[in-house]
């Protein structure tokens, strides 16, 4: 059974994000999505909010787990009996930081690979922290994130405001 693990920082998932699940569940016999915690980076959305949306946007969808994860991806493959590791490429400017992570990645365990997708064009420029941006701005973000994200985003950025 091919098992991937498709790693992120997911603050929040994206119709770009959600794309790469739905290729990847084509291709692979189960997918993992799984929410990086990291002290470094400052998110919006707590690691457990996280992967409660994931969850809740991808009920049904297929062979699919959402968990969460520290320390060195390479260690929770093994736990995870995972060989591959799904990232997704947008334009050009992530080539460059996927090529050294995938390189640093082989370095460190040979057994495993990881294998990129394109997520459909219309979100091709969509990130995370650029969705972020717009709507702390009052942007309309809705047709960049799934209808449960942007109210989840909305409730929380006027939460934050209000502290
Ligand atoms: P990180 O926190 O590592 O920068 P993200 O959580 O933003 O990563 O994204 C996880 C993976 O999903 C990365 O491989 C990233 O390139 C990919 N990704 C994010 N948004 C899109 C998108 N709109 N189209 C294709 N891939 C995407």
């Amino acid at each position: 059974m091919s098992v991937a693990i498709y790693p992120g920082s997911f603050d929040p998932m994206t119709n770009g994000h959600l794309s790469i699940i739905k290729s990847g569940l084509v291709v692979f016999d189960k997918l993992i999505v799984a929410v990086l915690r990291n002290p470094r980076k400052e998110a919006l959305f707590t690691v457990e909010e996280r992967v409660e949306m994931i969850t809740e946007e991808l009920q049904g969808a297929g062979n699919l787990e959402v968990d969460s994860f520290d320390g060195l991806l390479v260690d929770y493959c093994k736990r995870k009996n995972a060989r591959v590791v799904l990232r997704g490429l947008r334009a050009v400017a992530d080539f460059e930081y996927e090529l050294q992570m995938a390189n640093m990645n082989r370095h460190l365990n040979t057994q495993v690979e990881t294998v990129f997708l394109m997520a459909n064009d219309a979100y091709f420029y969509v990130s995370s922290n650029i969705v972020k941006e717009a709507a702390r701005l009052g942007g309309d973000v809705d047709r960049l994130v799934p209808p449960g994200i942007a109210r989840r985003m909305k409730a929380k950025l006027a939460a934050t405001k209000g502290t």
